[in-house]
């Protein structure tokens, strides 16, 4: 039987005509409520047998395929960081090596990867972090930044994630900073972000480091004169060659629901 890795996969397979009958929003809901688990695929009156047959019409167990996965890949990872030379790729990564150790700053702060993998920091290493940083170590190219910021969507190898982006990352974003702009302020500072010059004429800009050669910045206009608040998130042009677009996208998603949770603690 086929599995799902990500809600893209589900995705692809619907009408796209986001027509709720399956009380659903919008065929992207349905696709991620599939993924996590909590409703059978089968719930799309619109799927064929032939589909159904290959993936099953009951709901996914999500909690233990995500563990499972998710020890796996970790596994694969180290096993891979195991052949590499720490010493020298810390340079190329906008790193240092001490004490046996690749030293990256992740979101502002020291992460510490020893030779078998291990990671080692101050903070709570979440699991939409730990992948993308064992990935970066070993697939960067350690392009120098440009200053040549882009949307997602314009990263060369988005075009198959560009659409969850904007739902699932910057949606989450605008959320939070429609609620409580200065909060979404403060979350940035928590991150260690720091507010920067008027980029793009916003009324706020901020940049975050999620990765030594992966900044992001976040532009938010408030509503005025009847017009909507907007949110854009740029990368530098050379995000996707320095760390996997996949990775890319769980980073930021990962940081996204993250400010939801804070902003709902907050109140
Ligand atoms: S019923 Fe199927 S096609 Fe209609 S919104 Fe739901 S998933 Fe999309």
């Amino acid at each position: 039987m086929g599995e799902f890795k990500n809600t893209m996969e589900v995705f692809k397979l619907l009408e796209k005509t986001n027509c709720r009958k399956c009380n659903k929003p919008t065929c992207l809901a349905f696709a991620a409520a599939v993924f996590q688990g909590q409703i059978a695929l089968s719930e799309c009156p619109f799927i064929g047998e032939d589909i159904l047959e290959e993936y099953g019409s009951k709901k996914l167990e999500y909690a233990s395929t995500f563990e499972q996965d998710y020890i796996k890949v970790m596994h694969q990872l180290k096993d891979r960081i195991k052949q590499i030379d720490l010493e020298s790729r810390a340079e190329k990564l906008g790193g240092k090596f001490s004490n046996g150790r690749l030293i990256l700053k992740i979101f502002g702060k020291d992460f510490g990867i020893d030779k078998n993998g291990g990671i080692s920091t101050d903070i709570h290493v979440n699991s939409w972090i730990a992948p993308p940083v064992l990935n970066f170590v070993l697939s960067s190219k350690g392009i120098p930044l440009t200053g040549s910021w882009v949307p997602f969507r314009e990263l060369e190898t988005s075009k198959d994630w560009a659409r969850f982006f904007e739902h699932q990352c910057v949606g989450a974003f605008k959320q939070v900073a429609d609620t409580n702009p200065s909060f979404f302020k403060d979350i940035i500072k928590l991150f260690n972000g720091r507010p920067v010059q008027n980029h793009y004429d916003a009324d706020i800009s901020l940049m975050i480091y999620p990765l030594p050669l992966l900044p992001m910045l976040i532009c938010y206009n408030h509503a005025e004169d009847g017009l909507e608040s907007d949110l854009n998130l740029f990368f530098d042009n050379t995000a996707d060659k320095n760390l996997p677009i996949e990775n890319i996208y769980t980073l930021s998603t990962g940081l996204a629901n993250m400010f939801k949770k804070l902003a709902k603690t907050h109140g």
